[in-house]
């Protein structure tokens, strides 16, 4: 039988932005996506390629180095629009590491130069000195209770802005600036993080709540309150 539901997933910059297997956090909505009745449908929209809000119901933005940064920061400009148009009419994202840094207003590389993110949220990175926040990371959300694993491994330092709520306050580890105990960044139905592992794979929880969201959203007459009781593996 066909599946009842449908979700199309943009991978932004998916063939320049996939450090540490990023990639992996698109199988895992697949995986869940079957489990739940979804059919999961991705592409990669990439340099020259336009992005259009009303194509997708969720948009993956891996982390990367600062070198495809820099290509990439020339080109989502040309995206910005659509991609705010999208995050106010309650897309679901999520941005990992690089793309969490291209989505604030700036990212100082660790060359010091200044990379233009779009600012379509509201914070800013700046450098470290030759330095690195590398390792595992433990973090507690707030308003859920739940603790999200990770891997962080990021030279730029976060500091979040209006609207702003942190993914989770840090337990171990360094999070977006080693000084404020904030990781990531939550805004509407975008979900940013330094965490690579993947997250997804690691936190399945967190893919769970993605797809719910996004299926309230794509389809709004329907009740998923069964799906909000599914299980999901704990796999870090
Ligand atoms: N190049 C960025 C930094 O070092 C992002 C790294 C990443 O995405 N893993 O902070």
């Amino acid at each position: 039988m066909a599946n009842k539901y449908t979700l199309n997933i943009a991978h932004l910059y998916g063939d320049l932005m996939n450090t540490y297997g990023d990639l992996g956090n698109i199988l895992v909505l697949k995986y869940y996506g079957k489990k739940m009745g979804i059919d999961v449908q991705s592409n990669v929209v990439s340099l020259d390629e336009g992005f259009k809000a009303d194509d997708y119901d969720i948009a993956v933005f891996g982390g990367g180095q600062d070198f495809e940064q820099t290509i990439v920061s020339k080109d989502i400009q040309t995206k910005k629009d659509e991609i705010k148009k999208f995050i106010e009419s309650d897309g679901c994202l999520l941005a990992i590491c690089g793309g969490f840094q291209l989505l604030g207003k700036y990212y100082i590389d660790a060359n010091g130069d200044k990379i233009p993110g779009i600012g379509v949220l509201d914070h800013y990175t700046e450098q470290q000195h030759d330095n690195r926040f590398i390792g595992n990371i433990l973090i507690k959300n707030e308003e859920t209770g739940e603790q999200y694993h990770g891997f962080e491994n990021h030279q730029g330092v976060t500091y979040t802005g209006k609207g702003e709520r942190p993914l989770g306050d840090v337990e171990k580890g360094y999070g977006n600036n080693g000084q404020d105990k904030a990781e990531g960044a939550i805004y509407k139905n975008v979900y940013c993080t330094y965490f690579h592992g993947p997250i997804l794979a690691r936190n399945n929880i967190i893919a769970k709540h993605i797809l719910i969201k996004a299926l309230k959203r794509r389809y709004p007459n329907d009740d998923f309150s069964r799906l909000e009781q599914m299980d999901v593996e704990k796999s870090y």
